[in-house]
C-alpha cells in the first residue's frame, strides 16, 4: 500500500512540530496538519516568551513558532496549512479526511490538537493578547511585577492564578460573576488570606480599555447593572478551557473535561497506534515546554509502535 504514510500528526503547535522534527529525523517523513487559521498554534497569539529554555533574552511566540516549523521542515517534514476534518483511527490503517474531502492514510496518527482558552468574548480582548491580556499566569506573571492586575473566574484555576500572581503583582482583584467561589474549599481559604488579594464579587467585565497596552477594565454588576472603572495593566481570564477533541469523540477515551486521555507515562491513548500529546492531553501543566517534551514523547512512541510492526 504504497499511499500509506507511516504517520499523520494532527496539529502544529509546540507539540505537533517537536513530533514532526522527532518522526522526520526517524525517517518515517510525517504528514502535518497545522490547521488552517491557526498554524503555530497558541503561542502566536502572545509577544515575548521567556520561559522557553535555550533563548537566553526570550524570543516572541511567533519567531518560536516559525523556528519549530523550519526545523521540522529541514528534516522533510511536510507541512499543510489545512484542517481534519473527520478521522477513522480504528484499524490497523488509520484514514485522516482534510477540508476538500481527500482522504490520507497511516499506520499511525500522532494527535496534538491542543486546548482554547475559553474568552470573554470582548472587543479588544483578541487585540490586547500579550499586551495587558492574558490566559497563563505562569507564562506572564513575572511582566506584572509591582502592577495592580485582575483575574477573572471563580474556579481552582483563578485562585491559584491570583495567588500565584500576588508573588508579583501589587494588588490582584478577583472578578466574579456569582456571590460565591467555584474553587476547592482550601484554594479559596488561600486566596482569602493573601492581603494583596481582594474580591469583585457579583462582576464582569463589561469593557478593556487601553491603546496599545492594557490601562483598566469596566466592571459592570451582575445584580444591578451599575458599573465602575478597575485601573489594571493586567487581565487574567481564567474561566477554562476546551481541548479541541470534537474529532475523536466516537473513538477514544476522553477524561470528565473533554481532554483526550494516555496510558501515561507513555502517550498511548486507547486505541493502537494513535498516540497524543500536548494541551490536549494535560490540563496540569500547559506549557509550551511541556506540550513539547509529550510531543517528542509521542514521537518515540509511534516509532517503535511501527518498528514494531515491520
Ligand atoms: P497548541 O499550541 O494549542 O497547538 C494546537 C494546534 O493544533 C494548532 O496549530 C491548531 O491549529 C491545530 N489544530 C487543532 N485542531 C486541528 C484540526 N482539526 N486540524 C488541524 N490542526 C488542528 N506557554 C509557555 O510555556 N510560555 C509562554 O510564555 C506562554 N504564553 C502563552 C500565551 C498565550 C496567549 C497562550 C494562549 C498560551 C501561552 N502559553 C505559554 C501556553 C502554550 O502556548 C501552550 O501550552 C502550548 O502552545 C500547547 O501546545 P500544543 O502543541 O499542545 O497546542
Amino acid at each position: 500500500m504504497s499511499d500509506v504514510r507511516n504517520v499523520i500528526i494532527i496539529g502544529s503547535g509546540p507539540a505537533g512540530y517537536t513530533a514532526a522534527l522527532y518522526t522526520a529525523r526517524a525517517s518515517l517523513k510525517p504528514l502535518v496538519f497545522e490547521g488552517a487559521v491557526t498554524a503555530g498554534g497558541a503561542l502566536m497569539n502572545t509577544t515575548d516568551v521567556e520561559n522557553f529554555p535555550g533563548f537566553r533574552d526570550g524570543i516572541m511566540g511567533p519567531d518560536l513558532m516559525d523556528n519549530m516549523r523550519a526545523q521540522s521542515e529541514r528534516f522533510g517534514a511536510e507541512l499543510i496549512p489545512d484542517d481534519v476534518t473527520a478521522v477513522d483511527l480504528t484499524g490497523d490503517i488509520k484514514t485522516v479526511t482534510d477540508s476538500a474531502g481527500t482522504v490520507h492514510k497511516a499506520r499511525a496518527v500522532i494527535i496534538a490538537t491542543g486546548s482554547q482558552h475559553r474568552k470573554l468574548g470582548l472587543p479588544r480582548e483578541d487585540e490586547l493578547s500579550g499586551r495587558g491580556v492574558s490566559w497563563c499566569a505562569t507564562c506572564d506573571g513575572f511582566f506584572f511585577k509591582d502592577q495592580d492586575i485582575a483575574v477573572v473566574g471563580g474556579g481552582d484555576t483563578a485562585m491559584e492564578e491570583a495567588t500565584f500572581l500576588s508573588r508579583f503583582a501589587k494588588s490582584v482583584t478577583v472578578i466574579h460573576r456569582r456571590d460565591t467561589l467555584r474553587a476547592s474549599r482550601a484554594m479559596q481559604e488561600r486566596a482569602f488570606a493573601d492581603p494583596k488579594i481582594t474580591f469583585a464579587y457579583d462582576s464582569e467585565v463589561a469593557e478593556i480599555h487601553g491603546d496599545p497596552k492594557l490601562t483598566g477594565v469596566t466592571l459592570r454588576s451582575t445584580k444591578t447593572g451599575e458599573t465602575r472603572e478597575l485601573p489594571v495593566t493586567g487581565l487574567f481570564i481564567a474561566v477554562g478551557h476546551d481541548p479541541r477533541t470534537e474529532l475523536f469523540t466516537e473513538q477514544l477515551n476522553l477524561d470528565d473535561e473533554g481532554y483526550l486521555t494516555v496510558d501515561a507515562p507513555s502517550t498511548h491513548t486507547n486505541l493502537p497506534g494513535v498516540f497524543a500529546a500536548g494541551d490536549v492531553v494535560d490540563h496540569t501543566y500547559r506549557q509550551a515546554i511541556t506540550a513539547a517534551g509529550t510531543g517528542c514523547s509521542a514521537a518515540l512512541d509511534a516509532e517503535r509502535y511501527l518498528a514494531a510492526l515491520s
